[in-house]
C-alpha cells in the first residue's frame, strides 16, 4: 500500500515506487511513501488561500474547540495508533504512550488554554503609546495572526506528538498546517491526519500532509509562512541557510539535537533519596523509546567519589531490562526505528568507546528477545564511563541517538558547570540535589545554555514530570547546538504564529481594532 498525500484538498498518491517503511523488528515492508509529482507550491497556496481565511473567520475559542475535537478523535483511535507505532517503530506500550498520549494531552492543554482568549481574532499588546501633544495621534501594538502556512518538517522519533505539539498552537492562532513527517515513521502521522480530515473537524486547507522526501519544500515558502523544523543539527543548518528562506526572511524555528546532562549534587550519595531518584531517571531515559528522544540523558555528571557507585547502580538496573520484540510482554526496550539508525548509533558508541570504558552493554552482537539480529534494528543499552572530563574529544559532541549514556566524574561545582556547558547548548539538564549552596551556584551557572533545568530533591521525590518529558505548559527548546528554537510554554507559543505590528493613528481607529482583540498578556498567564 502506498500512503497518499493530502494536498490542495485532495488525496494524491506520489509517483513511482516510493520509499518502503519497515518493521524494525522483522524487517518486513509495511507501506511505501512518495512525494514525487506533488505540486508543493500549489499545496502551500491552497493552504494560504483556503485554509487560513477559513480558520481566521473564527475566533480563538472556536479554534480551541476544534483542538478539543481532534484530541477526542485521537483518543478514540488510540489502539490503532499504538498498533501502527508497534509495527513501524517497534514501540513498546510505554513508548507509544509517550508519543500518542503526549500528543492528546498537548492538544487538550491548548484546547483548554485557548478558550481563555474568547472570540477575539487578534491580540493587543500593552497600552497606547502617546505620539503627539494631544490624544489625536497614538500607537498601539498588536499581534496579528500570520496569513501564511505553518510548515512542519519533523523528526522520525515522535510521529504523533511531533505533529500535534506544533499544530496545536498554529491552528489555535489561525494558521493552516502542512506537515512533512520524517520518512521512516511517516505512517502514524499520515493516519492521524487522515482521521482528522475524514472527521471534518477542520476547514478545507487547514491541514495538509506530504509524505516522502519533498526536498523542494523550502523553495516555495513565503514571508508570512513559518518553518518549524525538528531533526538533526546538520539538516537544521541546511534549512536555516536555504536561499529562499534567507531571501524572504522566512521565520524558522529549529529544534535540533543536544547532549543533555543529568547532574548529581554533592549530597546525592548512595543511600540518599537524590541518588536513587537519579538512578531511576537515568535508566528510564536510556530505555524509553530506546533512547530515541531529543531530550534524553546523554552525559551523567557525578561527584568523583560517587561516580563508580552510580555506574554500578545504573548497570545493575540496566541488566534487568529485557531488550527485544515489544510483542513479548516482558520486553521493556524495543529496537531503533531502522537499520540506518542502528548503524549510526553503533558507530557513535564505537567512537565514544575510543575514550570511554564500557560499564554495561555495548555488544553489537547481543541477542534480542524474540527477534533475529540480522533483520532487526536493536542496540543493547550501553553505559560508558569517561574520566577525561573537559579533555574528552567525543563525549561532549557525539549524540548517540539510542540507549547510550556516559558517566563523567567531576571535581567540584565549577567543574560540573564547565562540563555541562561544554554541550554547547542543550534542551534540558536534570539536577539531583537538595543542597541549596550547590544549586545556587550550579543553576544560574548553566541556565543560559539550557532550555529547561529540572531540579529534583527528596521533597519533590517521584512527583517530578521527568527529565525527558516535555510539558505543554512549559518551554521546549534550547540554545546553541539544540537549535535555538522555542516551542510550547503554553499560550506563549502563539507568538510564533503572529506578527507584532504597531498601528499608529487616531483613537477611534485604535478603539475599533482593539474591540476584536484579546489582551496579549493572557499569553503569559
Ligand atoms: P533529520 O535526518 O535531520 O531529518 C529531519 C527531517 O528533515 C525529516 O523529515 C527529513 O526528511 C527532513 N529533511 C532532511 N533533509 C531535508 C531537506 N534537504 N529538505 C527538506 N527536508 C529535509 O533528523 P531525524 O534523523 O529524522 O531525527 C533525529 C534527530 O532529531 C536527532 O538528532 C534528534 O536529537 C533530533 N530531534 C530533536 C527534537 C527537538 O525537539 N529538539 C525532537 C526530536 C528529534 P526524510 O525523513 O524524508 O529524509
Amino acid at each position: 500500500m502506498k500512503l497518499a498525500n493530502y494536498v490542495y484538498g485532495e488525496w494524491v498518491e506520489g509517483a513511482g515506487e516510493g520509499t518502503a517503511l519497515r518493521d524494525p523488528v522483522t524487517g518486513e515492508q509495511l507501506v511505501t511513501v512518495s512525494s514525487d509529482g506533488i505540486d508543493i507550491g500549489r499545496a502551500l497556496d491552497f493552504a494560504r488561500r483556503t485554509g487560513g481565511p477559513a480558520l481566521r473567520a473564527q475566533g480563538y475559542e472556536a479554534r480551541a474547540a476544534m483542538l478539543d475535537a481532534i484530541a477526542k478523535l485521537l483518543a478514540a483511535n488510540r489502539a490503532e495508533y499504538f498498533d501502527i507505532a508497534l509495527r513501524n517503530s517497534g514501540a513498546t506500550e510505554a513508548d507509544s504512550g509517550f508519543d500518542v498520549d503526549g500528543a492528546i494531552f498537548t492538544l487538550k492543554t491548548y484546547a483548554r488554554a485557548g478558550k481563555t482568549l474568547g472570540a477575539a481574532r487578534h491580540l493587543k499588546e500593552g497600552g497606547r503609546a502617546p505620539l503627539a501633544k494631544t490624544d489625536a495621534f497614538q500607537g498601539q501594538h498588536f499581534l496579528m495572526p500570520l496569513t501564511g502556512v505553518a510548515v512542519f518538517i519533523n523528526a522520525f522519533n515522535f510521529p504523533a506528538w511531533g505533529l500535534w505539539e506544533k499544530a496545536a498552537p498554529a491552528l489555535l492562532a489561525g494558521v493552516p498546517v502542512l506537515v512533512k513527517p520524517a520518512t521512516p515513521t511517516a505512517w502514524l502521522t499520515q493516519r492521524m491526519v487522515e482521521d482528522v480530515v475524514k472527521a471534518g473537524i477542520l476547514p478545507a486547507g487547514a491541514l495538509s500532509i506530504v509524505c516522502g522526501s519533498a526536498r523542494d519544500l523550502l523553495d516555495h515558502v513565503e514571508e508570512c509562512d513559518v518553518v518549524s523544523f525538528t531533526g538533526s543539527a546538520d539538516t537544521a543548518a541546511r534549512m536555516r541557510t536555504h536561499p529562499n528562506v534567507v531571501a524572504r526572511s522566512v521565520r524558522v524555528n529549529i529544534e535540533a539535537d543536544s547532549v543533555n546532562s543529568a547532574i548529581l549534587g554533592p549530597d546525592a550519595r548512595p543511600g540518599a533519596a537524590e541518588f536513587d531518584l537519579a538512578v531511576k531517571e537515568i535508566v528510564r531515559e536510556m530505555t524509553i523509546k530506546a533512547g530515541q528522544k531529543c531530550t534524553a540523558i546523554r552525559r551523567i555528571l557525578a561527584p568523583a567519589d560517587v561516580a563508580r557507585s552510580l555506574a554500578d547502580a545504573v548497570a545493575s538496573k540496566l541488566a534487568g531490562c529485557k531488550v527485544g520484540n515489544p510483542r513479548n510482554e516482558a520486553v521493556r526496550v524495543g529496537p531503533l526505528v531502522s537499520k540506518a539508525q542502528q548503524a549510526a548509533a553503533l558507530e557513535g558508541i564505537a567512537k565514544l568507546r575510543e575514550e570511554c570504558e564500557t560499564v554495561f552493554g555495548g555488544d553489537p552482537a547481543f541477542e534480542p528477545v524474540d527477534a533475529h539480529g540480522e533483520d532487526s534494528a536493536f542496540v543493547q543499552p550501553t553505559l560508558l564511563y569517561c574520566d577525561k572530563g573537559l579533555d574528552a574529544r567525543f563525549v561532549h559532541d557525539v549524540e548517540v541517538f539510542g540507549p547510550a549514556a556516559t558517566i563523567l566524574p567531576y571535581a567540584d561545582t565549577a567543574d560540573a558547570i564547565a562540563i555541562a556547558r561544554r554541550g554547547r547548548g542543550s534542551l534540558v539538564a536534570s539536577v539531583y540535589s537538595g543542597d541549596a549552596a550547590f544549586l545556587g551556584e550550579l543553576v544560574p551557572g548553566i541556565a543560559d545554555l539550557h532550555g529547561r533545568v529540572m531540579v529534583v530533591d527528596a521533597a519533590v521525590g517521584s512527583q517530578h514530570t521527568g527529565h525527558g518529558n516535555v510539558m505543554p505548559n512549559c518551554l521546549h527548546g534550547g540554545p546553541g547546538r539544540a537549535g535555538g528554537g522555542e516551542e510550547l510554554g503554553g499560550l506563549r507559543a502563539l507568538a510564533m504564529y503572529h506578527r507584532r505590528v504597531v498601528v499608529q493613528g487616531g483613537p477611534a481607529l485604535l478603539d475599533a481594532l482593539s474591540r476584536d482583540a484579546a489582551d496579549a498578556a493572557l499569553l503569559d498567564a
